[in-house]
């Protein structure tokens, strides 16, 4: 396997994720090389299936971008979740996004304000996360692609067409020079 970036629409970025179920050095190396080419592609977050992974496996670092709502933290998380599921959600704020399967696109989208996050660890053992702020964006927008649902999937459908159009006509453009 490559892991390379998987650029919408490839199919893979529309498909549910495969549960876990091995905790071993399979799943190490699987989280090593997704922290790898996060890092490499400069995201906050990456889905495992968005390098080609089948499986339920997000990484985020919050360092990796300061923004605004960060400013009073002094340190940015760090973190591998092995099936996370979003087990409670409260509030709503505006949430301006890119994604790296999305080149060039940033919209703004409505997502919870607050989430509680169940997952294992890379060990197996349980974990729970309660946040809002930054963190809470990061964990909503990865957990969304391990569900196959891409950001675009949270504008109303005129908009998302129209997102979605320009997008198209400007992957054919590059694809056309390279
Ligand atoms: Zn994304």
């Amino acid at each position: 396997m490559d892991y390379k970036i998987r650029i919408w629409p490839d199919k893979i970025l529309k498909q549910k994720t495969k549960e876990v179920d091995f905790f071993d050095d399979r799943l190490k190396e699987f989280i090593d090389v997704m922290f790898q080419r996060m890092y490499e592609e400069e995201g906050v977050g990456l889905a495992a299936n968005q390098i080609g992974i089948p499986y339920q496996i997000l990484v985020l670092d919050t360092n990796v971008k300061k923004y605004e709502a960060q400013e009073n933290e002094e340190e940015g998380i760090k973190m591998a979740l092995v099936n996370p599921r979003i087990v409670e959600k409260e509030g709503e704020v505006e949430s301006t996004e890119g994604c790296l399967s999305f080149p060039g696109v940033q919209i703004t989208i409505p997502r919870a304000e607050r989430v509680r996050v169940v997952a294992k660890n890379e060990e197996g053992e349980d974990i729970e996360i309660d946040t809002d702020g930054f963190l809470a964006i990061v964990l909503q927008h990865e957990i969304d692609h391990l569900n196959g649902i891409p950001f675009i999937a949270h504008l109303p459908p005129v908009k998302r067409r129209m997102v979605l159009e320009k997008y198209m006509k400007s992957l054919r453009q590059t694809v056309k020079a390279k």
